[in-house]
């Protein structure tokens, strides 16, 4: 069971659910796929070491080059330039997407790897932790996603903290997983952002719930729109001054409140039968 937790807007409390619920369960894999800002291990808390880089093709101009221009032409991200006599390649733009080497008609692009991120792992007895680490000034963290995703193992329970939003970055955590959890807060800004997210797990075809985290401030308006789109909410954390506290030093609230691990549990229960029942 691949468990996605996603909020449409950072700040709701994805990273709380993910963490205190992955400390709940006896034995779970946890991938941090939010990797501009990979936090989950703050509270976790594992040793980590680094597994390996991740790498994409980059051109590499040859000797056949006639400069006929096609390439820039192509490249979307003006990643490639060709001026008099000379094509430059900039690998700070560079997707990756080996689109210059097909069109190009002389078969003058190779392609180099270049070094955009790295993937770091660790274990504890009860969760195999894996998160990816976009270096800075990079373009893209697409591929850092795919690549952390080959460690899932499906036959296991498999959390992904998915970055915050519904860039190309969330769709590919998004892809292939059984269920969505998504997090949010009753406030107008917490209703809109779940109903941007939810537009996107529906063409995605994902069974989803939710959790509404700080469920004692604002009004009833996300329980209205989950009601109305037969949502189910598997659970409500309210508002405590102490889970704050305990976040600001990166302590994970179940660890320290009696009864939490059952009620995290207690929604791992609910998530298996919802993603029995996709209705979308
Ligand atoms: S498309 Fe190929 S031949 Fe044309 S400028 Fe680019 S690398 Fe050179
Ligand atoms: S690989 Fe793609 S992004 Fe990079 S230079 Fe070629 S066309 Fe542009």
């Amino acid at each position: 069971m691949v468990i996605a937790i996603a909020s449409g807007k950072g700040g709701t409390g994805k990273t709380t659910v993910a963490v205190n619920l992955a400390l709940s369960l006896a034995d779970v894999q946890f991938i941090d796929a939010d990797v501009e800002e990979p936090n989950a291990n703050l509270f976790l808390k594992v040793d980590l070491q680094k597994l390996e880089d991740v790498a994409i093709p980059i051109p590499q101009v040859n000797a056949n080059c006639s400069f006929c221009g096609r390439c820039a032409e192509f490249c979307q991200y003006n990643a490639i330039v060709v001026i008099p006599n000379k094509v430059i390649v900039f690998p700070e733009l560079c997707h990756g997407c080996g689109g210059c080497k097909l069109v190009c008609p002389n078969n003058a692009i190779a392609e180099q790897p270049h070094i955009i991120g790295y993937i770091e792992y660790g274990k504890t007895d009860t969760i195999e932790f894996y998160h990816g680490v976009l270096q800075p000034g990079k373009p893209s963290a697409t591929p850092i996603i795919r690549q952390l995703k080959r460690k899932i193992d499906p036959t296991r329970t498999v959390i992904i903290d998915v970055a915050p939003g519904i860039g190309c970055t969330v769709i590919e955590s998004l892809r292939g997983v059984d269920f969505c959890l998504l997090v949010t807060e009753p406030t107008p800004f917490g209703l809109y952002d779940l109903d941007l997210t939810v537009n996107v797990i529906k063409q995605l075809h994902i069974p989803c719930g939710v959790v509404i985290n700080r469920s004692t401030i604002g009004d009833d308006r996300v329980q209205r729109y989950c009601e109305a789109h037969n949502i189910p909410v598997l659970l409500e954390i309210p508002y405590d001054d102490r889970i704050a506290q305990l976040y600001s030093q990166g302590i994970p609230f179940v660890s320290q409140f009696d009864g939490w691990r059952d009620k995290f549990r207690s929604l791992f229960d609910k998530i298996n039968e919802a993603a029995h029942h996709n209705k979308w």
